[in-house]
Formats: structure tokens, sequence, C-alpha cells
């Protein structure tokens, strides 16, 4: 078995990173990634391919860096990801590729998201590596949405030489990796390289572009041959509790879009208004819940607090960013629910209600289902109050077509191939699953770029 430890990822101190909107994680040096990549022994029967849903070869390109071969490293991985430099960054690769990893059953398992960035920002550093023009096959694809479901199956669809044009509804190009997580997680640099790579491919994009209420999808498929809908799932849901209206409580969507697509992360050179509170509670548990944390305390605030009505363990967010929160002095409120959020005479907010909660058997689902401990109702003093608490798809575009099916949820009914109940108009990402992760859409935009090249040669 390998001797070396895993190497451990340089990230900016906390009291420092605190104060500014720079990237925490400083990526290897390229000596770390040497040690990493030797690491792997290079099963021969890797799982960690069966753990990545776009699955990458990742022996492969492990392989490439421990030879120096880094053309061959970034060769092996963009023949299976458009986005290697911002899968590195995101990807919970602790649930999937390393989760697998033989090497985690006696010790750490290789970094594969490390290595995986290494080798992105290693390419980003060099002129790109020329791709090869496929034939052009005369054939016309819409592509509605530019997050990472539609990225990839633009970028699929013209490696085989069909026509792709793009619709963004905004005026950049990424979906919630340009406006919903921060600067500090994932630059907005690396993101529009990974775009830019995508139209090296052939593929055209069509800025502030809403379809339905531009054109709708019914045109779109006079003039094209198929349709993909990657529209994600960016309409936030709320509590449903009173108070949710007042001035300073903001969905997550709407504070995490004024922060980084609006630029209030410039300030002062972007004036961009958003209430700086000085305490600011975030409700809920997911990556988008300690995304807007962090972003409250970067932009100045003295006490964040994020509620959360399960316990730490049943959070959803990658372990890697509540420990990045907790050391950036964000406080967590476990097993406590919000029941109401009360105002001053302007209708600003001024406190939040909350009531105990503790965790009972577990349900169907496997998760311990909270229960309200009655009568522990308390009031916390808030200026800001963000919710995070989880997305549904825009119901824009079914409304305004016949024929798409979609769930009491909202999600557009799509198989397993990403066909629709619509002929010629395929789906994939959040807008099917609702919100799930950055690789889980690019595997759907893979998959339904496979069965749209069929529908297109049939
Ligand atoms: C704050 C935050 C943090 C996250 N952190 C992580 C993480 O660390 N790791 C991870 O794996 N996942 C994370 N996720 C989840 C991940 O970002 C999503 O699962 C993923 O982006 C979904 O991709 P998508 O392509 O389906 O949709 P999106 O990324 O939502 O893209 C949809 C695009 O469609 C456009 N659009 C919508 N309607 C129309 C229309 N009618 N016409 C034209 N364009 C339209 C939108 O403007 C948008 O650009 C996070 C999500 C959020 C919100
Ligand atoms: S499972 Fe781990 S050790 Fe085996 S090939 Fe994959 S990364 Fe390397």
């Amino acid at each position: 078995m390998p001797v070396l430890d895993r190497q451990h990822m340089p990230r900016q101190d906390p009291e420092k990173r605190r104060k500014n909107f720079e990237e925490v994680a400083l990526g290897y040096s390229g000596e770390q990634a040497k040690k990493e990549a030797s690491r792997c022994i290079q099963c021969k029967k890797p799982a960690c391919i069966a753990g990545c849903p776009v699955e990458i070869n990742i022996p492969a390109f492990i392989k490439c860096i421990d030879e120096d071969d880094m053309e061959g490293a970034v060769k092996e991985l963009k023949s299976m990801n458009a986005l290697p430099a911002i899968c590195g960054r995101v990807c919970p690769q602790e649930s999937q590729c390393e989760a697998v990893c033989v090497l985690g059953k006696k010790g750490e398992p290789v970094a594969i998201g490390r290595l995986e960035r290494y080798t992105a920002d290693w390419e980003l550093g060099t002129k790109p590596i020329p791709e090869e023009k496929p034939e052009p096959t005369g054939k016309r694809v819409a592509v509605v949405g530019s997050g990472p479901a539609s990225l990839t199956t633009a970028a699929e669809l013209a490696k085989l030489g069909h026509s792709v044009t793009i619709f963004e509804a905004l005026h950049k190009a990424g979906g919630v990796l340009v406006y919903g997580i921060p600067e500090f997680r994932l630059p907005k640099s690396i993101v529009l390289n990974e775009v830019k790579y995508v139209e090296r491919l052939g593929v055209s994009i069509q800025y502030n572009s809403v379809v339905g209420k531009l054109d709708t999808l019914d045109e779109l498929l006079e003039e094209f041959n198929a349709v993909f809908l990657g529209t994600g799932a960016g309409l936030p849901r709320f509590m449903d509790i009173d108070g949710e209206n007042l001035s300073g409580v903001y969905s997550a969507n709407e504070f995490l879009t004024r922060v980084n697509l609006m630029k209030a992360y410039q300030f002062p050179d972007y004036d961009t208004p958003i209430k700086r509170g000085q305490r600011v509670v975030v409700v809920g548990g997911g990556n988008v819940a300690m995304d807007s944390a962090r972003c409250a305390v970067r932009l100045g605030a003295e006490e964040v607090t994020i509620i959360y009505r399960r316990g730490e363990e049943e959070m959803p967010a990658r372990n890697e960013e509540i420990e990045n929160a907790k050391e950036e002095g964000i406080k967590f409120k476990i097993l406590s629910n919000p029941t109401r959020i009360l105002g001053d005479e302007s209708n600003w907010v001024k406190h939040i209600e909350c009531l105990n909660m503790e965790l009972c058997e577990p349900d169907e689902s496997g998760r311990c289902r909270p229960e309200p401990k009655l009568g522990t109702e308390h009031l916390i003093d808030v200026d800001v109050v963000v919710i995070a608490i989880g997305t549904s798809p825009n119901p824009l575009i079914p409304m305004t077509s016949k024929g798409l099916k979609t769930t009491k949820w909202g999600t557009i009914v799509a198989d397993e191939n990403g066909i629709t109940s619509k002929n010629g108009v395929f789906a994939g990402g959040d807008v099917v699953t609702g919100s799930a992760t950055v690789i889980s859409a690019m595997g759907a935009g893979k998959i339904a770029a496979k069965a749209i090249n069929n529908f297109l040669n049939n």
C-alpha cells in the first residue's frame, strides 16, 4: 500500500479570508500534485470511475500527472468532462469517486478532485490545447439555459458536428456557477474560461434570451431540429411563516445573485443595493446556506448564525464547507426552526422567533424527522434573514408550451435518457431532478446529448 499521506490543500488563513472574496482553497503545487498522484495504485477494476457520473478515466489522468505528461492528463479529463476546473472545485467528491476509492478502506482516498483541479488549472496557465473539428452534420439544436447541464449537452453535441445555440436568460453564462456559488469558492474567471472552451467547440450563446418570453418552445422547434431544456431550479422556496415579506428578508437566490452577479462583492467599485446587516441569520443546512452565511461574513456582518432544524450530522452541505464556515466564525444553531419573523415600525426585520427541535426515529427516507419541543419559542435579534431552504423550477416554459409534462413539484418529466413528453424536446439537470449537484447535472447533460444525437440520426 502507498506510504504517503494524502496531500493537504493549502488554504487562505481564516482571519484573512473573512475579509476578502478571494479563493479560499489555493490549489496544489506541482510537487504536491505529483506526490498525491503517486498514491493511486492504478486498480485493475477502478471503483472510482463507477463513482463518477461522467465516467472520467480517473486512474489514466492521474497516471499522466505522475509521469509528468500534463497535456495527456488534460486530454484524458476533457474527453469526458468539459468543465474540469469547475468540478475540481465544487464537486462533492467525498460522496462520489473518492467515497469508493480503495485507499479509503484503510486510510484516506486519493484526492481525485484536487488533482482534477490541478490538471485543469495547469491548462489555464498554458495555451489551450486545440480541439479537433468534426464534420458538420447540418443539424441544429437549441439548448435553453447555460448551467452545467446545458454546457455539457452543448459541448457533447458540438463535438459530434451539430450546430448548437444556447439561449440564456441572464447576461452571463454558467447558471448557478455564476449567480449562486460565490467567488471565494469558484472564481468567475474559472467559469468564464470553461464557457470559452465550450464556445471554442463551436457553440454560440445568445444572452438575455428568456425562452417562454421572447421565443416559445414551439417557436424554437420550428427553427431547430431538437431542443434541450437545462433551465435549472431557480425559483426560491419560502417557509410560509409570518414576516417573510419584511424588508431585510432575502431568499438565498436573491441574496447570492446580488452578491455575485450584481457584484456586491466588489464594493465600493460596485454600489449594489444590499442590506449589510450586523446580525445575520441564514435558515437552512445545505451548500446554499453555507455560501450565504460566508458571503454575509465577508460583507462585514459581526455575527452570522445558521439555523437548521435537524442535527449537524444531517446537514446536506459538503463537510469541507461546514468546516470552512466554522473556521470563519459562523455560529451553528442546530435543532432549531423559525416560527415567525418580526419587524419594526418601518417594516424592517428586527427579530426571528425560533422553536427548539428534537430528532425522532428515522422515517421511510432513512432521515430522522425533527419534532418541535413545545413551549421553547424564543426571539433572536436580527438585521438580515436569508432563507436557504431549497428551490424549484420556474414554470415559465411548461406554462407557455403545449404537451410538456411536469410533476407536482414543477420539475419536467423526462425518462432516464432525458426524453420528455414532447417530441424533439429533451431535458436534464435540476429542472428534472430538483436542486442536486453540478456533476449530476453534467451527467444528465451527457446522457441527453446521446439521446439527442440518436433522435437527429433517425
Ligand atoms: C448557492 C449554491 C451553491 C451550490 N454549491 C454546490 C456545490 O458546491 N457543489 C455542487 O455539486 N452543486 C452545488 N450547487 C448545486 C448546483 O449548482 C446545481 O445542481 C447545478 O448548477 C444545476 O445545473 P443546471 O444546469 O441544471 O441548472 P442551473 O445551474 O440552475 O442553470 C440554469 C440556467 O438556465 C437559465 N434559464 C432558466 N430559465 C430560462 C429560460 N426560460 N430561458 C433561458 N434561460 C433560462 C438560468 O438563467 C441559468 O443560467 C449549488 C447551488 C447553489 C444555488
Ligand atoms: S480507486 Fe483510488 S487507487 Fe484505485 S484507481 Fe481509483 S483513484 Fe486510484
